[in-house]
């Protein structure tokens, strides 16, 4: 029987890249990513090339079953310029991990939207559903609002063999979150994509949509949405001494705006100093703090300094390809 894969790429729109994907039936295909033959796509539509050479390519890096279609792959691609070489809009092929030696473990948060109220699941057409408070981990249909879109998400995910960690509700009503790790950088940022396609193909089929935007409630007193990037590496999984972790975690500090520049969107609106984060103007670090642009899990510490990091200025909108690309250039750069 015929296959359909859905070639699945990253748009070149600024700042925020959305996701873009198109069918291709395969005959006799081996389910193999070396299968998967290059494509092309009209980059003139999606904001990569000009209308005059209007082709770019797809070039497949990841491969999964597509759980909801009958013969179905998803297949992660690499956007390249007809030169064959990657397109500026291209994150993953700026990640420096060629020995998959980093291990990211990314904490995805979202909101469930209804487009009708243009509000989050969960809140009444007029005004506002009560404070902040029951809503994180909750349960009960005063609290717990899409659950069964969350739940169909998680499954098609394990399914499609995506080493998803652990799904819960957030802070604010209608907010959600997952977290998917994988070792190797490269890895950890396709998963995240097809699990982000996937929770938005999911919410079709229910009239519901995906805000990404990391604080879609603006200033009210509504948190925002992060992806808290937990990384490690030999050295930190390893080092077993608090000045290795000092002198990678001082290596983040003057790099702060290179970091904040591939860290989302209006993440100003985020990063205030409330709501469980640092302000986006300062650079710290400190175990278990959860206002710190770095926390130190506690688990490190008590393993004796063996463990990884939580960087957790990282928005909901970041590309965590980009993400992994400038923090493993930071933790490298420390030399330790
Ligand atoms: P919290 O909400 O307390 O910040 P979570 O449990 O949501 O924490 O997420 C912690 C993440 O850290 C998980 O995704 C997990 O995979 C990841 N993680 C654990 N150990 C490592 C490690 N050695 N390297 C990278 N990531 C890790
Ligand atoms: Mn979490
Ligand atoms: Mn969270
Ligand atoms: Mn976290």
């Amino acid at each position: 029987m015929a296959a359909k894969l859905e070639y699945i790429w990253l748009d070149g729109y600024k700042p925020t890249q959305s996701l873009r994907s198109k069918t291709k039936i395969e005959k006799d295909f081996s389910g193999k990513l070396e299968d998967c033959p290059l494509w092309s796509f009209d980059g003139s539509s999606t904001e990569q090339a000009p209308g005059g050479s209007s082709d770019c390519i797809l070039k497949p890096v990841f491969i999964c079953p597509d759980p909801q279609r009958k013969e179905g792959y998803l297949v992660m691609c690499e956007v390249l310029s007809s030169d064959g070489t990657p397109h500026e809009s291209n994150g993953r092929a700026t990640i420096q991990d060629d020995d998959n030696d980093f291990w990211f473990g990314f904490e995805q948060e979202y909101f469930l939207w209804d487009p009708e109220t243009n509000k989050p699941l969960g809140f009444p057409a007029g005004g506002y559903p009560g404070p902040q408070g029951p809503y994180y981990c909750s349960v009960g249909a005063n609290n717990a609002f899409g659950r069964e879109i969350v739940e169909e998400h998680l499954d098609v995910c394990l399914e499609a063999g995506l080493n998803v960690e652990g799904i819960n509700a957030e802070v604010a009503a209608g907010q959600w979150e997952f977290q998917i790790f994988a070792k190797g950088a490269k890895e950890a940022g396709d998963q995240i994509w097809v699990a982000r396609y996937l929770l938005e193909r999911i919410g079709e089929s229910y009239g519901v949509s995906i805000n990404w935007h990391c604080k879609p409630l603006g200033t009210l007193d509504w948190n925002g949405s992060g992806m808290h990037a937990n990384f490690s590496n030999t050295t930190l999984r390893t080092a077993g001494s608090e000045d290795t972790y000092k002198k990678i975690l001082e290596a983040f500090r003057p790099v702060v705006a290179e970091h904040i520049a591939v860290y989302g969107a209006d993440n100003d609106q985020r990063l205030t100093g409330k709501h469980e984060t640092a302000s986006i103007h300062d650079y710290s670090y400190g175990v278990s703090d959860r206002g710190a642009s770095i926390r130190i899990p506690l688990y490190t510490v008590q393993k004796g300094w063996k463990g990884y990091l939580e960087d957790r200025r990282p928005n909901s909108a970041a590309d965590p390809y980009k993400v992994a690309a400038v923090i493993i250039k930071t933790v490298k750069s420390a030399g330790v």
